[in-house]
């Protein structure tokens, strides 16, 4: 398939990269592609970034029936704009999309897509340090219909926010907060899928947890009520004695790039990784017996966010010395240099943009 392209009659200015936050600011162009039943995936264009115009009865706006990914494109020390395993992104988006009963796309042609996106918008991609261009695919449900089955059609966009630093005032270790009230996800549920409605579902705990001068809310798993799952959109570690546990994938829990490259790196370190169930009760008597070392989420956004003080039932825990922990640091530096290109890409994870 030809992927058009519109130019755009005017161009917008550039922010400066030291006023760079997340997520306000979009690019001159988006890549858009449809599908329906009878042309499959079709009209993949390139145009300036505007509106979609839609009926009030669109699918998505009433049952939810959207998908998105997020990843970076980063600018090396020597100008180059590379993307740190896109691959894996798409893929996740495809087996969103399967569980949200969407059609499947072709993995290899929305890369191509992408990188023919970021050709146009390179100048986009910000240098300072710390900054990226965040890249949102996203998938929504097109037809105008008021009942409940799957959408026949569908409008696949891809738009790009050059964003700032995730640490403007330095590398410093959150509040979370553990709620066994709420849950973000359940057995058999979407948890697994980066799907909206998931996003819609956190809103409320994560409300609460900000009242309580909590940045984040750690969720437990949505059945015993018990069991560790992720923390705010992160994927979660745990430094125990001189192991690295997580939670394993449960599919409730999101599969996150971040969390597979942690494992992989610190594993290639040495360090005993550890995927399995792990109770909130279980933490806190590893805390009690002085072996609770670190905690940190990890996720594109913020690669990796150190955890300083976690409550759980109406007690409060401090992590260490409250301070950020050496195992945290490494990850941090280290993921930050390969998606940089600052560090030797072992794994084949940079993909450069050509
Ligand atoms: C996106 C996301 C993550 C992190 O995934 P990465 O691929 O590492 O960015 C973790 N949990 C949830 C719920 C997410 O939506």
């Amino acid at each position: 398939m030809d992927i058009s392209f519109t130019k755009a009659d005017t161009l917008k200015n550039h922010p400066k990269d030291s006023t760079l936050g997340f997520g306000t600011i979009f690019t001159d162009y988006m890549f858009n592609m449809d599908y329906s039943p009878e042309a499959g995936w079709h009209n993949p264009r390139i145009e300036p970034y505007g509106p979609i115009a839609m009926d009030p009865s669109t699918m998505v706006l009433h049952y939810g029936q959207a998908i998105f990914e997020g990843l970076k494109a980063y600018r090396s020390d020597s100008g180059e704009i590379q993307l740190f395993r896109p691959k894996d992104n798409l893929h996740r988006l495809n087996k969103s999309g399967h569980r949200l009963c969407m059609p499947e796309l072709d993995e290899a042609f929305l890369l191509e897509a992408l990188i023919k996106l970021l050709k146009i918008e390179k100048d986009w991609v910000p240098s300072a340090a710390g900054t990226a261009l965040y890249i949102r695919p996203t998938i929504i449900a097109m037809d105008p219909y008021i009942g409940l089955r799957s959408s026949n059609t569908y409008r696949l966009f891809i738009i790009l926010s050059p964003v700032g630093a995730y640490y403007p005032e330095g590398f410093n270790p959150v509040k979370i907060w553990v709620t066994t009230e709420y849950v973000r996800a359940v057995r058999g549920g979407v948890g697994e899928a980066k799907t909206a409605g998931n996003y819609a579902a956190s809103l409320y705990a994560t409300h609460l947890a900000n009242q309580d001068g909590y940045t984040q809310v750690l969720w437990l798993d949505g059945v015993e009520l018990k069991y560790i799952e992720e923390v705010g959109s992160m994927n979660i570690f745990f430094v125990v004695g001189d192991e690295l546990i997580t939670p394993q994938l449960n599919r409730s829990i999101l599969a996150g790039v971040t969390r597979d490259s942690v494992i992989k790196l610190a594993e290639s370190w040495g360090v005993k990784v550890v995927e399995r169930k792990i109770s909130i009760n279980e933490i806190y008597a590893a805390h009690a017996a002085g072996n609770l070392k670190e905690v940190f989420g990890s996720g594109t956004a913020a690669v990796i966010s150190p955890v300083g003080k976690i409550k759980f039932n109406g007690k409060e825990i401090t992590i260490g010395d409250g301070k950020v922990g050496p195992l945290s640091a490494k990850l941090f530096k280290h993921l930050m240099d390969i998606q940089y290109g600052k560090a030797e890409d072992t794994f084949n994870w940079i993909m450069p943009v050509r």
